[in-house]
């Protein structure tokens, strides 16, 4: 793609037409000894998955459904991070496309309050060492119909904003955005420039938000995300809670 000015992420990208989905490939990938920045995409996804194991639609041609191996030599518990860097680089890189897309925190991107891209990160690691992390990132970019039971909640960038958008070009961005962001990890041990994005683009901070943690439900008022990506919440009786990505859902918005 000659939107792309990146070192090493997407400097290798395998293209297919149709995968189970793009993480189980770049898992596959990794394991074999792929190398870190090599992307996975996909024209159509027939088993695309979100958060523990809630499927993705993933119709063929209209989307980006695609998958990068990244190989950080950070502590396991930092995994997270990834996600956050991956929402702060695709709601750049939409932003940059002259299109107003937010981050609903800690994994979505949103468009007039509904879903234009979920990111699913994964993660393989033994005792305190990763082997790999996969970061997938799923974008409607010109999808035109969606399943009934998420026509509500779901919207295409090209439905949202009434013409077709070069995937070619958004990729491009995602990855040059990912590579900038992705290196401060790398090299600082900090992802501030990504929460500096997430804080600014976020669709909770300041409202009132209803969580779902541990099949308990927690309303509050969204206050801020640490450094270390966590949400603060506000809830009635006025106590704090610091919630981490892993374990919750935003309902409700
Ligand atoms: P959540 O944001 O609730 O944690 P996930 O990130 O796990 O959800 O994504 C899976 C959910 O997203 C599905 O249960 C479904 O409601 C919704 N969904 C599935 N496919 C799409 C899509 N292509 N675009 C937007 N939302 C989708």
């Amino acid at each position: 793609t000659p939107y792309l000015n990146t070192e090493y992420i997407g400097r290798k990208i395998l293209h297919f037409d149709s995968i189970d989905s793009t993480n189980i490939k770049a898992k596959e990938f990794a394991q074999r000894g792929e190398e870190e920045g090599t992307v996975i995409i996909s024209e159509e996804q027939t088993k695309g998955r979100g958060r523990l194991g809630r499927s993705w639609a993933s119709p063929k041609g209209e989307g980006i459904w695609m998958s990068i191996i990244l190989k950080p030599n950070i502590n396991p518990m930092d995994a997270s991070k990834v996600t956050q860097i991956g929402a702060a680089a695709v709601c750049n890189s939409i932003n940059e496309m002259g299109i107003d897309a937010l981050i609903k925190w800690p994994n979505d991107i949103v468009l007039n309050r509904k879903k234009v891209c979920g990111i699913l990160t994964e993660m393989s690691a033994e005792l305190n060492i990763i082997n790999y992390i996969v970061i997938g990132i799923g974008i409607n970019a010109n999808i035109r119909k969606f399943p009934e039971d998420i026509k509500d909640m779901a919207t295409s960038l090209k439905l949202e904003i009434g013409n077709t958008i070069s995937r070619k070009k958004l990729v491009g961005k995602i990855l040059n955005n990912f590579e900038e962001l992705y290196n401060e990890l790398v090299n600082n041990n900090s992802i501030s420039k990504s929460l500096n994005i997430c804080r600014k683009k976020s669709i909770l901070l300041g409202n009132k938000v209803k969580i779902i943690s541990r099949n308990q439900e927690i309303i509050g008022k969204a206050i801020d995300i640490t450094n270390e990506g966590e949400l603060i919440i506000e809830t009635e009786n006025g106590k704090r809670e610091k919630l981490i990505s892993g374990e919750v859902s935003v309902r409700g918005l």
